[in-house]
């Protein structure tokens, strides 16, 4: 069978059809994908039967599978995806209030190495086509009958990998995520958090339709830096900055600087003083995340009182807020994604105390 469905763009799906099919049945099929939503070829009731039955003879449409699911009591739900290869991936939804947040995986597994993440402790197995990061979102969509009208829904990619490492298929999913006549959602829904691997950061600058830009900054000194993320030894903080200042921003946009403060390791006043500083030249806002932790994950969690703090510092120099942790209890918070089948890393459902 050749290339699945999901993934493909305009141009692939003309492609797909060959020079006897007219131009409109590729835009058709186009838009039954990603903004119909078809779960199956057989729904797209555009297309003549014949037609449907051809491309299901030479095309799998290319969703993932549930694997598991993990349902926390804080309404996070953890997808296990199986891959067509047979690989699973992880994609979080985070419903709250007035908007649901959609956390994708650009990779399986991570090469990157962060000392504080589980995902790391899988290695790199395989980066994701532009379809298994496209399908991530129409499944978990569909699967939740989500609307994004309003702007309720928000896309980030956060999940496993390093998406900067797998430029050229998250900048085609991106395409279709946000193409009008595709999935339509709004660039300001949609954010990819890098490492700060610098020449992506330049590449994505030149992407006329791109996510927002999100930096794992987590440390307020290079020394620190490279301990935490060995990957920015190649990578310098000085150099990171600058590609951050030469960053074309929109006229409505922000840099994001994502810090993960680990116990007595880099949240003290003298870091959050730090991070103002380097940051002060930056159109930037910072988000503070407390350490999730994990079976291998060598860090503790700091106090609220010490979060507060560093926040407190961090504020007077530019906005900066904290992540609330979303599913701690079926392991689906930042830094916990370690595709696992096996029930032992986290309940399917917790464990409810039982009272008499
Ligand atoms: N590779 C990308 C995207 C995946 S990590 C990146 O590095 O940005 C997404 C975010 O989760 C990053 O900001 C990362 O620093 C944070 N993170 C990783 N492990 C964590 C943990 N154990 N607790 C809290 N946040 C963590």
């Amino acid at each position: 069978m050749s290339q699945p469905l999901v993934g493909m763009d305009l141009t692939d799906l003309r492609e797909a059809l060959g020079p006897d099919q007219p131009g409109y049945r590729a835009r058709q099929i186009y838009q039954a994908l990603y903004h119909g939503q078809a779960a199956d070829l057989a729904q797209i009731s555009t297309l003549p039967v014949r037609l449907r039955q051809e491309l299901a003879e030479r095309h799998a449409l290319g969703l993932p599978t549930v694997d598991r699911l993990f349902e926390s009591t804080d309404g996070t739900r953890r997808y296990l995806l199986r891959l067509a290869d047979g690989r699973t991936v992880e994609t979080v939804l985070m419903p709250e209030g007035e908007r649901d947040t959609i956390c994708i995986s650009s990779q399986v597994g991570c090469p990157v190495d962060c000392k504080f993440c589980m995902t790391a402790l899988m290695g790199l197995e395989r980066s994701l086509s532009a379809g298994e990061i496209v399908g991530q979102v129409l499944l978990v969509t569909q699967e939740n009958q989500l609307r994004q009208e309003g702007g309720r829904l928000n896309i980030v990619m956060m999940g496993q990998g390093e998406p900067l490492l797998n430029l050229p298929n998250v900048v085609k999913a991106t395409r279709i995520l946000l193409d009008p006549a595709g999935f339509a959602l709004s660039p300001r829904r949609i954010t990819v958090s890098t490492a700060g691997i610098i020449p992506q950061i330049a590449e994505l600058g030149r992407e006329p339709v791109r996510p927002k830009l999100a930096i794992s900054l987590n440390a307020s000194t290079e020394e620190q830096r490279q301990q935490l993320m060995p990957i920015t030894r190649k990578y310098h903080l000085k150099d990171l900055l600058a590609a951050c200042q030469a960053y074309p921003l929109r006229p409505w946009e922000k840099l994001t600087f994502e810090y993960v403060l680990l116990d007595r390791v880099n949240d003290t006043d003298s870091d959050a003083r730090r991070v103002v500083k380097l940051l002060a030249n930056l159109n930037a806002k910072v988000n503070l995340i407390a350490l999730n932790p994990g079976p291998g994950i060598p860090y503790a969690t700091p106090l609220p009182e010490r979060v507060a703090s560093f926040q407190n510092i961090v504020r007077r120099g530019l906005p900066c807020f904290v992540r609330k942790p979303r599913g701690l209890d079926i392991y689906a918070a930042c830094g916990q994604l370690k595709s696992n089948s096996q029930p032992a890393i986290a309940p399917a459902l917790p464990p409810r105390p039982v009272h008499p």
